[in-house]
């Protein structure tokens, strides 16, 4: 089947739908196409909140929000998108709350906000409240009220459709082909601009926080295509994930009081940061909790968690503010976190790096300003770098919002202006979806893709994990090789045509793969400690050296090698001389 939209959007979270809606405002037709039903998309997990400085309960004001931000992105933030964040972040969420969403509020009826780590006032002098919330279902609102508006503005959505190629000719997108999953059937679709929003790869860790589904898909595609990824090195670890399940507890949980404890009962953390003990930032307690595990001090089974003591808390609390996590552990554990302590471990959250992109969401195609014609990106897949070297807390909804906005109008701009792109013919277009499919239905090699995904997740967080040095990692790199080579021969045993989720998931591990390709490569590269890259071989920031972004490029003249260049840093004023002075946790 052949469809044409001057606009059509991968992905249906927070980035995808904010970017469809305002393609569809800015007079184009436009359809959305997403593998799962929108509103099932991970940013409906978000609990936490979106930073704004809306100055509401304390003063406040973009400038502190911005200096934060490139702060908390250990200076690898493009400055230039920091500023243009701050300030636009403040009236999208003001235009959120016009669009019905329902926030919290202060007793007064203003959209309430609370605290969140590394948010602070003054450049740096005490924590600020500019967190905006709805209870802890804030990305649930968005997602729900970004759907209403996009169904209200007449966008065509194609649900549980893959996208399983992009069509680029002579630097020019031309559209895309996606898979329908109930028939089967391979679609074509002809667009004159494509905005890809399709949020980040946490599953290629073995402990995550993302949703199944979260697998790399387009990020993988780009780089098939010999264009580069930006940053793949730096992701984070949230400090509190259910163990073994990696399910996401909330930052909230410490807020409240939630204390960590080692084995023997001991509150380590107050070694680790004796002043402000268990609040310290993400970064320093996920590693905190690793030493421990590592040092024989974990608890259950395989050692390999540290508990969370909630039991001096009243009922009230636990079941109140913390009801959603309560229920989990209650559910997925049988905890009872009144009076059990609950086993948790630092789990994969959240991708810095992605498909580069200018301020207005256009992709870059390498490091020294080339773009991709009429196609853009926005979300956890995009790296218009305003994260850095590690993302603040609430800073993702936030740029999911603006970056989202800015890609659909200049999408939308774009696609008014130009006629649409020649397209090859369907057998052309849909040649290399109808190879991999047929390989993976028909072939016949014995490998067993379930097999492959846990030795690439288990062998990442391992080697690529919290912790990194030079001989994990290039070990990592050849394990990488064997496990590409190994899914060269996997063919799936369900030959049905119809909801054939054992196919989807062969196809996803494909794209997996290429994503810790590209992450191991540059990981291996940067040889410092920046934010979440954290190398025990090499301990320093090295500014000199390393104050740029990696581009990673997949060398389509020669199987499996990366080829690393690089993009330079935005900076506008803020230095790390500008600090007021070293933190002391
Ligand atoms: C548990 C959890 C809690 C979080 N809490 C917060 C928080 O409180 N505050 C904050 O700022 N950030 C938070 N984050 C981070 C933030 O929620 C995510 O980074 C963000 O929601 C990603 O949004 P997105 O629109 O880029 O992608 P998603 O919301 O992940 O959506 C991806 C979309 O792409 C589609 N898609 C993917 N591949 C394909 C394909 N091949 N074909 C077609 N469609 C495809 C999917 O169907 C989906 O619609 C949290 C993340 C997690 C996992």
């Amino acid at each position: 089947m052949h469809h044409r939209y001057d606009v059509l959007v991968v992905g249906a979270g927070g980035a995808g739908l904010m970017a469809a809606l305002y393609a569809a405002k800015g007079d184009v037709s436009v359809a959305c196409i997403s593998k799962l039903y929108p509103t099932r998309s991970h940013t409906g997990a978000a609990q936490g909140g979106i930073g704004a400085a809306l100055g509401n309960v304390q003063e406040d004001h973009w400038e502190w929000h911005m200096f934060d931000t490139v702060k908390g992105g250990d200076y690898l933030t493009d400055q230039d998108a920091a500023e243009v964040f701050a300030k636009d972040i403040i009236d999208a969420v003001y235009e959120l709350e016009h669009m019905g969403l329902p926030f919290s509020r202060t007793p007064e009826g203003k959209i309430a906000q609370r605290k969140f780590g590394g948010h602070t006032r003054d450049f740096g002098k005490a924590a600020v409240e500019r967190s905006c919330y709805a209870k802890d279902r804030t990305g649930h609102m968005i997602l729900q009220t970004l759907y209403q508006q996009n169904v209200k503005a007449g966008t065509t959505f194609f649900n549980e459709f893959h996208v399983t190629d992009l069509l680029i000719e002579d630097g020019r997108c031309q559209g895309l082909v996606a898979y329908e999953l109930s028939t089967g059937e391979l679609h074509t679709f002809h667009a004159k601009a494509v905005i890809l929003a399709a949020g980040g790869y946490g599953r290629v860790f073995k402990i995550t926080s993302n949703a199944l589904t979260l697998t790399g898909d387009l990020m993988s595609i780009y780089y098939r295509k010999g264009l580069p990824l930006e940053d793949m090195e730096f992701y984070q670890f949230h400090p509190t994930g259910l163990a073994k399940l990696g399910i996401l507890v909330t930052e909230g949980i410490r807020g409240e009081g939630g204390i960590l404890r080692n084995d023997s009962g001991e509150r380590f953390m107050e070694r680790y940061a004796p002043t402000i003990k268990d609040l310290a930032p993400r970064d320093i307690v996920s590693r905190s909790i690793i030493t421990e595990i590592r040092e024989g001090r974990g608890v259950g089974r395989d050692k390999d968690a540290v508990n969370i003591d909630l039991t001096h808390l009243p009922r009230e609390v636990i079941e109140g503010k913390l009801a959603e996590i309560t229920d989990l552990a209650r559910t997925y554990l049988g905890m009872d976190p009144v009076k059990d302590l609950v086993p948790i471990q630092p789990t994969a959250h959240y991708a810095m790096g992605g498909i580069p992109t200018n301020l207005d969401g256009l992709c870059l195609s390498d490091g020294s300003g080339g773009t991709v014609e009429g196609l853009y990106a926005a979300g956890e897949q995009a790296c218009v770098s305003l994260h850095g070297a590690n993302r603040l807390g609430t800073n993702s909804l936030g740029d999911l919002v603006v970056f989202g906005r800015r890609a659909g109008i200049a999408a939308a701009k774009y696609a008014r202006q130009v006629e649409y792109p020649d397209m090859p013919e369907t057998g052309d277009a849909q040649r290399e979806s109808v190879d991999l499919f047929e390989r993976l239905r028909n072939g016949s090699g014995k490998e067993n893709a379930a097999a492959i995904r846990k030795e690439l997740q288990e062998s990442m967080m391992n080697n690529v994990g919290i912790f990194r040095n030079g001989k994990d990692m290039a070990a990592q790199v050849d394990i990488i090789k064997e496990l590409k080579a190994r899914y060269q021969g996997v063919t799936v045993s369900d030959p049905s045509r119809r909801y054939n989720s054992e196919l989807i998931e062969a196809m996803e591990l494909g794209f997996m793969l290429d994503c810790a390709e590209a992450m191991t490569a540059s990981a291996l590269n940067r040889t410092e400690s920046r934010g979440a890259h954290d190398r025990e071989d090499f301990t320093e920031r090295n500014d000199a050296e390393w104050l740029k972004h990696t581009m990673a490029y997949k060398n389509l003249n020669k199987a499996d090698d990366v080829i690393i260049g690089y993009k330079p840093v935005a900076l506008k004023g803020f230095t790390r001389a500008f600090e007021p002075k070293p933190r002391v946790y």
